[in-house]
């Protein structure tokens, strides 16, 4: 893509862009073509621009984050994919914590606890970017041992500053960001997440380093571990009451492989790359257990996850 190269590089970094880069290596499935070109956005202001450069070229743009909700198909994306590594962040002594939208919720929460700020030790073991995390509005269960309600991140959200669908930058509060469950305003409107405010509480850290350590167990009981099994975490939207994951088990689908694409034998609803898998065959994995669970239970299972670029 050499005349899209040419054009972009007049208007960001050139050092940062990258033409024909696989996308694989920067989600947490491994999977995906390349990128007609690429750009690592370091600071708010980079990723502001590369979107506006984007929409005044005309050309089709991804914001990504840690990759970690997405299926990117074999034949890549046609046009700009935006890395948003833009981690720069500020605690203030009142409890407000500012971010980048690209800062990694694994680092705040280690920064957070050893200040003695409570509020996203919750969401401990999940791959996410601020940014991602407002986008689906980030949720666990809540601690042990009554887990008795989901918590979700915009408990703790105070604000972010967007560049809005529109092209403006401003600062929106949680009314703005309509957020429901795996759901916020940046489904439906083309928003970018540039910075974001929580608001985190005084909290006890031996408390806080417990919660963290029975997420973490609790987690590795049920769920695959990411660094040996690449996964997008859950494929489909929750069933209120049955669960996505169950329905599939009582499929007989625990286990079940499409070339290098495996139902997990822990959980039904985590579909893993066993290596070398291509979308493609997660994509027929997923219709397999679609067509299963439909047959048999008469539910229509919704994948949760974006499906970015060609198939
Ligand atoms: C092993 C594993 C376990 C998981 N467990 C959970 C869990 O317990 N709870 C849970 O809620 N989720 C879970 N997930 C899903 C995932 O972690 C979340 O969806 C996370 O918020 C994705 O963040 P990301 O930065 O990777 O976003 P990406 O996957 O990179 O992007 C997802 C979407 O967000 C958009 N986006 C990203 N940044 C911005 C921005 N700045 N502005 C506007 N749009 C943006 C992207 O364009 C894309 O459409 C899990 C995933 C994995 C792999």
């Amino acid at each position: 893509m050499p005349t899209l190269l040419a054009a972009l590089s007049s208007r960001l970094d050139p050092a940062r862009l990258r033409s024909s880069e696989p996308i694989a290596p920067y989600t947490t499935f491994r999977i995906g073509g390349p990128a007609d070109v690429m750009f690592e956005a370091r600071t708010a202001d980079e990723l502001a621009a590369a979107v506006l450069s984007a929409r005044e070229l005309g050309v089709p743009y991804f914001v990504l984050g840690l990759g970690a909700n997405i299926l990117v198909g074999d034949k890549g994306f046609r046009g700009l994919f935006i890395r948003n590594a833009a981690k720069h962040y500020r605690f203030e002594d009142t409890g407000r914590l500012w971010v980048e939208s690209g800062a990694v919720i694994a680092d705040l929460i280690k920064e957070a606890v050893h200040r003695g700020w409570s509020g996203l030790e919750h969401y401990v073991g999940i791959p996410s970017t601020a940014g991602g995390a407002v986008w689906q509005n980030l949720h666990f269960l809540s601690p042990a041992p009554e887990r008795a309600r989901t918590m979700f991140i915009e408990e703790v959200f105070e604000s972010s500053e967007i560049l809005s669908e529109e092209g403006n930058r401003r600062i929106v509060g949680r009314d703005y960001m309509r957020f429901g469950y795996d759901t916020s305003v940046l489904h439906t409107r083309r928003d970018v997440a540039l910075t974001v405010t929580f608001q985190l509480e005084r909290g006890d850290v031996d408390v806080m380093q417990r919660v963290m350590q029975e997420n973490l167990s609790w987690r590795g009981s049920r769920h695959p571990w990411l660094e040996y099994h690449p996964s997008a975490g859950s494929i489909f939207k929750k069933i209120e009451g049955v669960g996505a994951g169950r329905l599939i088990d009582q499929c007989g689908l625990k286990g079940f492989r499409h070339g290098d694409a495996q139902i997990s034998h822990m959980h039904a609803n985590i579909l893993l790359n066993l290596g070398r898998a291509k979308a493609a065959e997660v994509r027929e994995l997923i219709r397999i257990a679609q067509a299963a669970v439909e047959v048999k239970f008469g539910h229509q299972l919704q994948p949760e996850i974006g499906f970015i670029g060609e198939f």
